[in-house]
């Protein structure tokens, strides 16, 4: 075996302040969470050395009976999990998830109809700047002025536009997506469904938000959100477009699958078929109610749609005098970290905005209550009133570091 002397130093050393760095903070992205060290062992381990082109017994290379097996236990699990007909674990991310989905049922060209990022949909739903907008002929649907999905809209925009498929899920959305709503809008077109559960996947397989698999043709989703697996993606369907994913993720749009990560994924889809599982998301949408109580009480701050039924909260700021973008930097300066998130019709360009989404999911992970949660939001709420007043963000940033000390990050 090669033996280096360094032990390489430098990036190790970063690994130890990023590990520090997550210690200390407080973690509102909504798209994050903390994995078990289960999931990073799985994931830190040999399988990374194995090239295994193909799918379980049916490899182009020699020497995959072991991982043939873990990928197939990270597959029977995923099933039973969303009680999916079919199941691909060998997206890299969610984005390359979407771009093996689209490739299965669409031909460059193809009209298709998702949700307008700056509504909360994702890039990979049609944005100009990425491959779907790209290379698909994408029309958008958005949010009403209260900030959520109007069906009737979308129908309408459906009828005009036919497309051969609808794209419902987003990034930023804090309420509950009607599938079966957006089922009979596609049927009534002709298009296929696709729902990108990205976000709220851990809800869904808990039993917390309606299920897409079995309304939708193709289900996507990370496996790094709520799901609380490394980070990747995956694709769940009927059995019989089984064929074409396959295809589409490989060859089509990947060649040898991260089995590193797969084990990764097994052990997380393995955690969440526990009972705590379900607690733990139970946990998180109290959690995310109690922020949402505390902003929605505050003078000058309100959250989008007036709550939340899920992980996440938009918060809006149009009546502060601070943009998304301030407040995103000013939090950061108290270790709370966030990110800046569009509201409908925004008066301010994308890089302002004038709202900031907050998740729960990572808090929760490291122990967070609904008290603590309450905590976190007044101090977000007095940072913005107080913001040019450094004695008092002191203040706020030892109440931070007492929540953090209170839970350290131990995750086993
Ligand atoms: N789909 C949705 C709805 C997302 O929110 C995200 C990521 O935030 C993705 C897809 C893409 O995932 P990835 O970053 O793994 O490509």
């Amino acid at each position: 075996v090669v033996q280096y002397s360094t032990g390489d130093k430098e990036i190790f050393d970063l690994i130890n302040k990023e590990e520090n760095r997550q210690n200390r903070n407080i973690e509102l992205i909504a798209s994050e969470n903390i994995v078990s060290d289960n999931v990073r062992k799985a994931q830190g381990s040999v399988l990374t050395n194995k090239y295994a082109e193909g799918y379980p017994g049916h490899r182009y290379y020699g020497g995959c009976e072991y991982i043939d097996q873990v990928e197939q236990i990270a597959i029977d699990r995923a099933k039973k999990l969303f009680n999916a007909e079919y199941v691909n674990v060998q997206p890299h991310s969610g984005s390359q998830a979407n771009a093996a989905a689209y490739q299965a049922v669409l031909k460059p060209g193809d009209s298709v109809l998702g949700m307008d990022l700056n509504a909360g949909g994702h890039l990979t739903h049609g944005s100009k700047v990425n491959f779907s907008g790209k290379m698909y002929n994408f029309h958008s649907y958005g949010v009403n002025a209260e900030g959520l999905i109007d069906y009737d809209d979308v129908q309408k925009i459906a009828e005009e536009v036919q497309p051969k498929l609808i794209v419902a899920g987003a990034s930023a959305y804090s309420r509950i997506i009607d599938f079966k709503k957006f089922r009979e809008i596609a049927d009534s077109v002709g298009a296929y469904l696709m729902v990108d559960m990205a976000h709220i996947a851990g809800l869904v397989a808990v039993g917390l938000h309606p299920t897409p698999v079995g309304v939708a043709d193709i289900v996507t989703t990370t496996t790094h959100k709520t799901l609380r697996g490394p980070r990747g993606g995956m694709i769940l369907a009927k059995a019989e477009l089984g064929k074409k994913l396959n295809s589409a993720v490989f060859p089509g749009t990947q060649g040898g699958p991260l089995e590193h990560v797969i084990a990764g994924k097994a052990v997380a889809f393995g955690e969440d078929l526990q009972p705590e599982f379900k607690t733990y998301m139970e946990q998180v949408i109290k959690n995310a109610a109690a922020m949402a109580k505390v902003i929605n009480d505050a003078d000058n701050l309100s959250v989008l749609t007036g709550g939340t039924d899920n992980h996440l909260l938009n918060v809006v700021l149009t009546e502060c005098d601070l943009n998304g973008m301030e407040v995103q930097n000013l939090l950061d300066t108290i270790h709370i970290t966030t990110n800046k998130e569009a509201i409908p019709n925004d008066p301010l360009p994308p890089k302002f905005t004038s709202g900031l989404r907050l998740g729960s999911p990572a808090i929760t992970s490291r122990g967070f209550d609904e008290e603590d949660c309450e905590e976190v939001a007044r101090i977000i709420v007095d940072a913005i009133k107080y913001h040019d007043d450094p004695e008092k963000l002191q203040e706020l940033d030892a109440r931070t570091k007492a929540l953090t000390d209170k839970h350290p990050v131990e995750f086993n």
